[in-house]
């Protein structure tokens, strides 16, 4: 069953709204998670005014972090600041009693608003209309804004109102907080406080409630309550029938992690926070969204809008949905922080960073708006103590990234323990956070993809070059000496494909472990050569010479998997002798993981299944050293055996399936990919949205039909639409140029709307284009 509709949108609205158009208890989580607000600053999920069993209210503060007993850390789950309780005639109002009639709530992507409505009855009440609406400012980071409107169509009613702010949530049992002060302020203003348990970080939260009657301001008799980790007024008032009861709940967070309160004391931050408040509510919910809805019309849509002129509104939508969630996700405002799996929309994941960021997220960022590109590279800058102290721990030399990253100075943060073994009946040991290494190779191939999509000298100076020197030295001191084979190994890893745990030489990790060795050893001798200065800073911080020694005396010995006679890339040294067997019943699962329900992972470790993409990334991201019939071979051998139990695996194949000529398959893996989150499955955004799949959901339209494509350091386009689509339109920054790219099956357009550079080349169908104003390329 589906709650869904996604085409509600018209007029300027067409293709811009996201509904559900039925309530159901069973599927809050949905909902909350796709119709997330936020703003990289905060992330609020979508729970309703009114509470009900099953719902998980969150409040996400980006970078944030606590560490909860002896668990890792993780963002902890703030004050909720949305809780509005409506009795009606002594009644507590719920969806879950009486009747409701022409239900529908939309979240609105182009202004970044949340609608509910219905009509409602119950007992003698008659009808009442009710519209709730929300959203969270792009305007400013702090802001959360709410608007409340009842009408009793038949009855006179008596209704009381509770709201304020509510401190008794946790992550799922987990309380992160000390409660600090409630207070409230000119008999109006609600303040409420709270600092993090271990990282010590003040939360200060205010909220104001106004009331009208059809337009008029009423005072109703208030009461203000004081409860354990709560503080809310009681507000009571009749109204007549026909008459409309506006209730408007502005309400801010700050906290002293925040880069603007640096310096600020807790008292300091009260009153900033409290003199905001003030300002801001008087200025009301209509003014304060429209500034909101104008900040992503100039900072967003005006600026990254793709067009995807389809047979399908839905595939429009989808891109849509993408950018909106990849706005709300990232902190692009803070370079201490990044991008969470599961953004600000859940607490799956517990906020962590992965590779999902380097490989998923930031292609978008680098194309589309290359500040927040930095930003999110510069944090990995910034965490280079914290991987140095993994590398160190686990006796190795220079920088390894973890596997899961969060705060800047902690290096490893992925959970010991995962989900229940069907086997044995005990908790799994999850082995990511030791084993599955791949992700320092990622996070270089991000600085390198980054530099070469924008030229940005000034961030490889200060940060780029450093990454990529101490993950080769890292690299070099991972390798292992097989003396008899006189080759160089990297033994007990996981790799993309989670499925596999502890193999040895894993055909990506591998491979891009030397990728990195080589690109150190290039920029090694370039700087030296060039930038005596900065190489000589760079060598004594890093010990250059004495490393690239090492680098030098190992990078022709790594071993790399070559195809065998079949042109198929053994995953790693053991994974085609495994056994295959039937896995028809788990490639048409509806649910995710249904593997599982049958086998464990010790099991799954025999068998020739995959969770995702493995191989097929690094070919994507080495490109060039493969060959189209190695590509071809390796699809056909490991396609069939991928169960995209992970939301990575779909873009992948799509693009490479768009590479390899199987238009209608790329297409059936596009439209997969966007229905991860946006699609009609109720329950699988439950831990919140999938951050790398939206990621995706613009890699298979971009990289993928639009063949847009950094390789080997340039630029190459290669369009190929799917056969419903006249014409997919395109912003892209390339070397600080911003080039609209138009595409038809007819006609490749570029026009430079900048003109930073006189001239960019490109790569189209082999050969080399130059593109000067504006370029026409045939493509019929
Ligand atoms: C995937 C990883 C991914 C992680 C976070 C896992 O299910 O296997 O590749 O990094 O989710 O999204
Ligand atoms: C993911 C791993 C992750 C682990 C713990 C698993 O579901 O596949 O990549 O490290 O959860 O967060």
């Amino acid at each position: 069953m589906s709650l869904m509709k996604y085409d509600l949108g018209s007029g300027e609205y067409k293709n811009w709204i996201v509904s559900e158009n039925d309530f159901d208890s069973l599927y809050l989580g949905k909902c909350e998670s796709i119709m997330c607000l936020g703003n990289g600053y905060l992330g609020l999920r979508s729970a309703t005014e009114e509470k009900y069993v099953g719902e998980t209210r969150d409040m996400l503060i980006a970078g944030t972090f606590n560490k909860f007993d002896d668990e890792v850390t993780e963002l902890p789950n703030a004050a909720d600041l949305t809780e509005i309780t409506i009795f009606i005639n002594g009644d507590r109002f719920s969806l879950l009693q009486g009747n409701v009639r022409d239900y529908s709530r939309s979240l609105n992507l182009k202004n970044g608003e949340l609608t509910r409505s219905f009509i409602w009855t119950n007992k003698d009440f008659g009808d009442i209309k009710f519209e709730f609406k929300r959203f969270v400012s792009l305007n400013d980071l702090h802001l959360i804004g709410q608007r409340v409107s009842i009408t009793p169509i038949e009855k006179n009613l008596d209704i009381k109102i509770q709201s304020g702010i509510n401190g008794q949530v946790s992550n799922t049992g987990a309380q992160h907080f000390s409660e600090g002060e409630k207070r409230v302020y000119d008999a109006k203003y609600i303040q409420y406080t709270q600092k993090t348990t271990e990282s010590n970080i003040d939360f200060v939260l205010n909220t104001v409630n106004s009331f009208e009657i059809n337009s008029e301001t009423v005072k109703p008799n208030s009461l203000i309550v004081m409860d354990r980790r709560k503080v809310y007024y009681n507000y009571e008032m009749s109204i007549e029938k026909s008459s409309t009861l506006v209730i408007e709940k502005i309400s801010n967070v700050f906290t002293s992690r925040d880069k603007e309160c640096e310096g600020l004391s807790y008292e300091e931050l009260k009153e900033l926070s409290l003199k905001r408040i003030k300002e801001e509510s008087v200025r009301g919910y209509e003014t304060l969204q429209s500034e909101s809805a104008k900040a992503w019309e100039e900072k967003i849509w005006s600026k990254c809008s793709i067009t995807i002129n389809s047979q399908n509104d839905y595939e429009q939508l989808a891109i849509r949905f993408a950018q909106y969630h990849l706005v709300v996700m990232t902190p692009g405002h803070d370079n201490r922080m990044n991008i969470g799996a599961k953004g600000l929309s859940g607490e799956g994941y517990k906020g962590h960073t992965f590779w999902d960021t380097e490989i998923f997220m930031l292609p978008y960022f680098i194309y589309t708006d290359p500040k927040v590109a930095k930003s999110l590279l510069e944090y990995r800058y910034l965490t280079l103590a914290g991987a140095r102290k993994k590398a160190k721990e686990n006796g190795y030399e220079g920088s390894q990234f973890p596997w899961e990253s969060a705060w800047l100075e902690d290096g490893e943060v992925t959970p010991i323990w995962g989900s229940a073994d069907v086997i044995t009946g005990k908790a799994e040991k999850i082995w990511t956070g030791f084993i599955e290494i791949h992700v320092t190779s990622d996070v270089v191939y991000g600085t390198w993809h980054y530099y070469n999509a924008t030229n940005d000298q000034e961030f490889m100076d200060t940060c780029g070059y450093e990454i990529i020197f101490d993950c080769a030295t890292f690299w070099q001191s991972r390798l292992e000496w097989n003396e008899e084979k006189q080759i160089f190994e990297i033994t007990g890893v996981i790799g993309p494909d989670e499925y596999k745990e502890h193999v040895d030489n894993n055909a990506f990790t591998n491979y891009t472990a030397k990728w990195n060795l080589d690109l150190a050893m290039n920029y090694y001798n370039e700087l030296k050569e060039n930038r005596r200065d900065l190489f000589d800073k760079l060598n004594e911080k890093l010990n250059l010479d004495e490393n690239f020694t090492k680098w030098a005396s190992k990078v022709d010995k790594v071993y790399l998997p070559k195809p065998n006679e079949d042109n198929i890339i053994p995953q790693d040294d053991t994974y085609l002798t495994k056994e295959i067997i039937d896995l028809t019943k788990y490639k048409n699962q509806t649910n995710i993981g249904s593997f599982f329900k049958d086998y464990n992972m010790h099991q799954a470790n025999e068998i020739q299944v995959s969770k995702q993409a493995d191989i097929m990334v690094l070919f994507l991201l080495l490109e060039g050293l493969f060959s189209e019939e190695v590509k071809k071979a390796n699809w056909e051998y490991y396609e069939p055996k991928t169960l995209h139990d992970s939301s990575l695996s779909l873009s992948t194949h799509c693009t490479l399936a768009n590479d390899l000529g199987h238009s209608e398959l790329s297409y059936e893996l596009f439209r997969k990919a966007c229905d991860i989150d946006l699609g009609p499955n109720m329950k699988t955004s439950d831990a919140g949205i999938h951050s790398a799949s939206l990621g995706g959901v613009w890699q298979c339209i971009v990289n993928g039909f639009g063949g847009v494509r950094m390789i080997d350091g340039n630029l190459r386009i290669n369009p190929c639409l799917p056969k419903t689509w006249n014409k997919l339109e395109l912003p892209l920054h390339w070397h600080g140029d911003l080039l609209n790219i138009s595409i038809t099956s007819e006609e490749l357009n570029i026009v430079n709307t900048t003109n930073n550079n006189e001239e960019i080349r490109f790569i189209h169908k082999g050969n080399e284009c130059k593109l000067t104003n504006s370029i026409t390329i045939k493509l019929a």
